[in-house]
């Protein structure tokens, strides 16, 4: 087992040729041609030691091993900030909203992974078929078993990932097989930290499944989990479904409001990361400026499931930060671009308008800064870990012809975020070495 100090298998040199796609800042609402978007058509992106050293127009010496992607478009990973990995299983499930969702499909399909074997099968089939749709981070959702998390981490560290994951807590309202105690959870919880939590790219987040499904006690435990170590994340559902909602306020009726339970609990921090927040208020939204939580938009499971539509404008007037994720198994693809079609389209049914600019930033750069990860991942700022991905510009003549029409570089990326999914990912890069997808 390697330690911090060592992520396996770190490539020594290595150029990559390709069109260079980034973000230096956050682009603007609306805004087609922003300044922070830093394109770099046929440059080299030079790698030393797994990380980027830096980029240039012209071909590197003859001691740079290369890669020539000329032709196609190279982007940082994706960072998908919410995903459950046992759900691959469950992708695709017909007829259901959120709660019967999870006793019909979900809650079964969880119970699997008490077992060891099958345990360690699914974390690597996960984490491969991440990397084969383009993403190379991610903040995962296990299973209740601690076996579960513990695959996830080795799996993670096999492959060299950021990954972060934390054994899920419920005790409460779950099936058999899958609800633990307070004191069982919280010994779990602080052995995995003491082993996990800062051992390479790894990470430890506090994992509440949702409100429903923890007790006061266990809540009170997960908050001072996350006060007692700091760095650590925290990742919970809120506020998804109306069903949903209506039961968390007979559950907790002195909170104010849904996501109240959580900042009562001390939850609430830089670190945190809430999954839809589709029916949150005014008051919610400035609570979650206040902690620095935000908030992972799960567009293409909010349709599915038939949640809500999200207001991303509304958390980010409120100074909200919004990243993007698939939410697999309520999404349907681990693919980020189809994520981003469906953002758009959910935002098209509330009158906005999001620009290709505005969704790849919060896939990328948006995401790591909300993670507070931007020193590491999400742009190809030199310093950052090489986790890169290679794009095809189309897939098939419909794409062929349409980019060909493009008249200028946001129609084209636009284009290519529209019509493009897994089947135009070349090439995903970990650290600098070249995943098997
Ligand atoms: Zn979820």
């Amino acid at each position: 087992m390697t330690t911090s100090s060592a992520t396996p298998g770190l490539a020594l040199r290595l150029a990559l040729r390709g069109d260079l796609l980034d973000f230096t800042g956050a682009p603007e609402w609306g805004a087609t041609a922003s300044p922070v978007v830093r394109f770099r058509p046929d440059h080299w992106l030079m790698i030393e030691g797994g990380r980027i050293v830096g980029a240039q127009a012209e071909a590197p010496d003859a001691s740079w091993p290369r890669h020539d992607h000329s032709g196609q478009l190279i982007l940082p990973g994706f960072i998908d900030t919410h995903v459950h990995s046992p759900q691959l299983d469950v992708i695709a499930s017909y007829g259901t909203e959120l709660l019967d969702w999870l006793n019909t499909y979900t809650f079964p399909a969880e119970q699997r992974y008490a077992d060891v074997a099958e345990a360690e099968a699914g974390a690597a089939r996960f984490l491969d078929a991440l990397f084969a749709h383009g993403t190379t981070s991610a903040v995962v959702f296990p299973t209740v078993h601690k076996a579960s998390t513990e695959a996830l981490f080795a799996a993670a560290q096999a492959r060299g990932m950021r990954l972060i994951t934390g054994k899920v807590l419920m005790d409460r309202h779950a099936p058999d097989g899958l609800r633990d105690t307070v004191a069982q959870a919280e010994l779990d919880c602080t052995d995995l930290i003491g082993r996990w939590h800062g051992n390479g790219r790894l990470a430890f987040a506090v994992t509440v499944r949702f409100a429903p499904t923890s007790s006061p006690e266990q809540l009170a435990m997960a908050g001072a989990l996350c006060q007692a170590h700091p760095g650590l994340y925290m990742q919970t559902h809120v506020a998804e479904n109306r069903d949903e909602v209506r039961w968390v306020k007979e559950l907790f009726p002195e909170a104010r409001s849904y996501l109240d339970v959580y900042a009562r609990a001390g939850l609430l921090g830089t670190r945190s990361v809430l999954a839809h927040g589709i029916w949150l208020d005014d008051d919610d939204r400035a609570a979650l400026r206040e902690s620095g939580a935000q908030i992972a938009h799960s567009p293409s499971s909010n349709l599915f499931l038939g949640s809500g539509l999200f207001d991303w404008r509304a958390a980010e007037a409120a100074g909200a930060a919004v990243s993007v994720a698939t939410d697999v198994g309520g999404g349907t693809s681990l693919c980020q671009l189809r994520s981003l079609q469906d953002a758009y389209k959910i935002q098209a049914l509330r009158g906005e308008r999001l620009t290709a600019w505005k969704a790849l930033h919060a896939a990328t750069r948006g995401a790591a800064e909300a993670l507070s990860l931007g020193d590491e991942i999400g742009s190809l700022e030199p310093g950052r870990m090489a986790d890169v991905c290679v794009w095809d510009w189309a897939a098939g003549p419909v794409a062929q012809r349409r980019l060909s029409l493009a008249r200028d570089l946001h129609e084209k990326v636009f284009a290519w975020m529209t019509l493009g999914d897994e089947r135009n990912l070349a090439a995903t890069y970990v650290a600098g070495l070249r995943a098997p997808v």
